[in-house]
């Protein structure tokens, strides 16, 4: 959000004052409505650091949303995604091999896939529309529409939303991405990644701000899209309700401060999650091959030891790391550390992206062939066959199928006993 004029407040710039003469580049350069997205903004960093290092200087690239940097650090790894690059104008022509099956779709499925709703249908309201995106899904990319319950219709929706806007299947995207992070390696020499956690401070002050900044540009009584632009950034879209109240008043006041609250907690959830997901696996895949991305945490939800834990470690790694010493364990330097920065690495093999959440039909829960019910595999399935529904259909099925459900029933206690 930096990247646009105005707003410094909410957008948290760092004012002039406090730059002590450092050049800050592409800060403030678009105009608030104008869409700026990661693909330009790749190109535009790639450039500003390419002009710093003719310089014989060192760039240092703050931010912000890990999602950009990581696109900065690795190129043509994250295909796909709603806030990528620009989609082109025309839709990517699908494989010879996705184009047949589509053409040999039923009727009915074909005029579905050629018009997608734009909205997810409910499945409570719309079961059948529910269940043929799903039967449209299976027939596309079957490992992606196995993750999805037919009832969970946005996930469906998006994945066939993805096969019209990329002409590729979800399952081969990932496939794809995964195996670009085995090969391909970092934009990159050398570089040190240090991520800050940090509490939200100053709400208030930044909300008053924000009330501030939106009454001056909002007063020509243009309507906002919040979707565009720096009018997405937390802060401003928070206060719409209290700054075109008739009487503005402290309880609308105190509301939009609550609700930015929410919005701020929930982009710092979203960002942890990505560098634990995202970032430090391919971050991890990179240094397995030639350790060159010493990658810290700092710890900066205490203010008071701010100029130890953050500043004073921080100046103290990166001046290791210039000079070539030997580096500190990442997880060595803090508690928060150690719990953040250790991640699972399977997250970053395909098979086991695609294989996790599977879902499987019980049959014996189908009442209707159009309506599976469908269960997680392993815990949740396990689980669920010990429900009392369950047993009882299972003993219903049996019953009407065979007639013998005693003799069964003796059957198998007798075979319990024995492995017992
Ligand atoms: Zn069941």
């Amino acid at each position: 959000m930096q990247v646009y004029s105005g707003m410094d407040v909410i957008t948290n710039k760092v004012p002039e004052a406090e730059r002590h003469g450092v050049e800050h580049l592409l800060m403030g350069f678009k105009s608030p409505g104008e869409q700026y997205v990661v693909g330009q903004w790749v190109q535009d960093a790639l450039k500003a650091i390419d002009e710093t290092h003719k310089r014989n200087e060192i760039p240092i690239v703050v931010g912000g949303t890990s999602y950009w940097i990581q696109h900065l650090m690795f190129p043509n790894r994250l295909a796909v995604d709603k806030d990528s690059s620009p989609m082109p104008a025309g839709r990517t022509p699908m494989s010879q091999e996705l184009a047949d099956i589509v053409a040999a779709l039923p009727l009915h499925l074909l005029a579905l896939f050629n018009c997608l709703p734009l909205h997810p249908p409910s499945a409570a309201t719309d079961p059948d529309a529910a269940f043929n995106l799903h039967t449209l899904l299976s027939m596309l990319d079957l490992p992606v529409a196995n993750r999805w319950h037919w009832r969970d219709t946005r996930k469906v929706l998006r994945s066939l939303g993805v096969i019209k806007e990329t002409g590729k299947r979800a399952s081969e995207i990932i496939m794809d991405q995964t195996n670009d992070l085995a090969s391909s390696k970092p934009r990159f020499i050398e570089f040190e990644f240090t991520w800050l956690l940090s509490e939200i401070r100053a709400l208030r002050q930044i909300a008053t701000a924000a009330s501030r900044e939106e009454s001056s540009s909002d007063s020509a009584g243009v309507k906002t899209d919040y979707t565009l632009g720096i009018y997405q950034s937390i802060g401003y879209k928070e206060f719409h309700d209290y700054l075109t109240a008739s009487e503005p008043s402290e309880k609308g006041f105190d509301a939009a401060v609550e609700h930015m609250k929410v919005s701020t907690r929930q982009y710092a959830k979203r960002q942890v999650g990505w560098i634990r997901n995202k970032l430090l696996p391919a971050v991890n895949t990179a240094n397995a091959e030639e350790a060159v991305t010493p990658t810290y945490l700092l710890d900066a939800t205490a203010l008071d030891s701010w100029d130890k834990n953050v500043r004073g470690l921080g100046v103290q790694l990166t001046e290791d790391f210039l000079a070539k010493r030997e580096m500190a364990d990442p997880l060595s330097l803090s508690e928060s550390a150690r719990k953040m920065m250790l991640i699972d690495s399977k997250a970053v093999d395909p098979a086991s992206v695609l294989n996790a959440r599977q879902k499987r039909i019980c049959h014996v829960c189908t009442l209707h062939i159009d309506r599976p019910f469908m269960v997680e595999e392993g815990r949740e399935w396990e689980a669920h066959r010990n429900t009392r529904v369950h047993r009882k259909l299972a003993a219903k099925g049996q019953q009407s199928e065979h007639g013998e459900v005693h003799q069964q029933r003796k059957t198998k206690r007798d075979e319990a006993s024995t492995r017992n």
